[in-house]
Parts: C-alpha cells; structure tokens; sequence
C-alpha cells in the first residue's frame, strides 16, 4: 500500500500546514488550516479537490479557514469530540482511539490534551505519518495552555510508543530555538549536538527541519528524556518523578530566552 502523498505549506510565520492526499482515491485533507489562500493556490497548482479539514485542536492559527474552505468546496471538517464546540464548522467529531476513514487508508485518532484540552492528533500508521498539531514538536512540545504537565506527559508518552520510523508532522517550524533550549537541558548528548548542526545548515538555506521522526525525537528531544539520567543529575533532579522533571524543563523552557 502506497503512502499518502503530503505537501507541506508553510504560512504565517511559522505554521505548517499539510495537504494530503490517498492515492487510491479522490480523498484531499488540509490539516490546521490556519489560512484559505495558500491552500486553495496548492489545490490549484496540483488539480485536487478538499474533501476534509482535520483539526488537531481549536487554536486561530489551526482553524482559522475552517469556515472559508468549507463555503469554497464543500469539505468535511473533522475535530475532537471533546472540543467540538471550539472547533468553526465542525461535521465529524472523532475520539481516542477511534478510526477515521479517510478515503482507503484511516487514521487513528489519538487525544493528546495538556496544549489545550481536547486537542487530538491522526496517525496514519501504514504512511508512518503523524500529524500532532502543538503537542510534539521537534525537539520541543506544545506550551501548556490549558493541561497540566501530568497530562501532557501521558500525551508525549502515547506519542513516543509510536513505532521508530513515524513521521512527526507538527505545526510549527520552532526547531532552531527549541534545539538552543535543548542544549541547555542536556549538553552532553552527542546526537543532540549533530543535529544541532544539521538544523542550523538547513535553516541557513532556509529550508524546513520537519518532519522529524519518533526515533529522532526519543534520542535528542528533552521533553522525552525526563528519565534519563544525565539530564536529572544536570537538573540536580535525580532520582526525582519523571513528571516533575518534565515540568521543571517545561517551567524552564516558558522562561528561555534564545
Ligand atoms: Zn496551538
Ligand atoms: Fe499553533
């Protein structure tokens, strides 16, 4: 079975959003359209038609052309269950482990609450494609507007049992700064540094460093890491709760200054 086709369009000053397409049928999602135009251009350019909008969560920057692309063609908005009335035109509402059909292929859905509650995230697992909105980033994770850092770790930890080779299609290219932030956490980690590398060349060309992967993310993402030893002695946290040495590097993450 073939992968899903995916276009990335970045907009705004950071966001991604991503068009996808099943290959073996008509089906065309857009997912956290934060705006109508690029996308409506992409679909132009390439001769699709939308079928869905998946959301990940209610956030503007995620949903703001809900209403728009759906009065222009007619689209299926699909969202969380639990934050349906946050999410503009909703027609599909989708929980924790269900599956979603999406033309041939289906997507799991996963709840991934702590950025805000009720955001989701849609596994395509024959495509080893995630789509995660604001919960993982790479090297990074969402701010926690609305969760707890209890919850977001039970979030992180659904995501990082996902098999090595996912794709982490997140919604924002913060990866440089996040990979600063990261070095403070655990400068010893030799990957870490590597991939510091290879991000700063990329952005340099000012080219995307998403997507990344569940196993790239496992070896250099702090979020990830709270048992690892080294970064609890750095954080003269050892032997301490893996969720307390989570909120420590969120708390100290919300402070960072690039
Ligand atoms: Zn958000
Ligand atoms: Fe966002």
């Amino acid at each position: 079975m073939s992968k899903l086709e995916i276009h990335q369009i970045p907009v705004l000053n950071d966001n991604y959003l991503y068009l996808i397409k099943d290959p073996d049928s008509d089906a065309v999602g857009i997912v956290d359209p934060a705006q109508a135009d690029p996308v409506l251009e992409k679909l132009n350019e390439l001769g699709w038609k939308l079928t869905h909008i998946l959301n990940t969560h209610h956030h503007w920057d995620h949903t703001g052309a809900n209403l728009e692309l759906k009065e222009k063609t007619g689209c299926t908005i699909v969202g969380s269950a639990s934050d349906a009335a946050r999410i503009p035109g909703i027609d599909v509402e989708v929980r924790e482990g269900e599956h979603y059909i999406f033309g041939t292929r289906q997507a799991k859905v996963i709840e991934v609450s702590g950025h805000t509650n009720g955001h989701i995230a849609y596994w395509f697992e024959e495509s080893d494609a995630l789509f995660c909105g604001d919960t993982l980033f790479a090297l990074g994770c969402g701010r926690l507007f609305e969760g707890t850092p209890m919850k977001m770790w039970e979030s992180l930890s659904k995501l990082s049992a996902l098999p090595d080779q996912t794709e982490i299609y997140c919604a924002h290219e913060y990866t440089e700064a996040n990979a600063q932030f990261a070095l403070t956490i655990e400068p010893q980690n030799s990957k870490l540094k590597a991939r510091y590398d290879h991000i700063q060349k990329l952005r340099a060309e000012n080219k995307p460093t998403v997507p990344s992967t569940i196993g790239v993310e496992k070896a250099t993402n702090p979020f990830l890491r709270p048992a690892i030893i080294d970064i609890q002695d750095n954080l003269n946290m050892q032997g301490a709760d893996v969720v307390d040495v989570f909120a420590e590097i969120r708390a100290r993450k919300d402070t960072f200054v690039n």
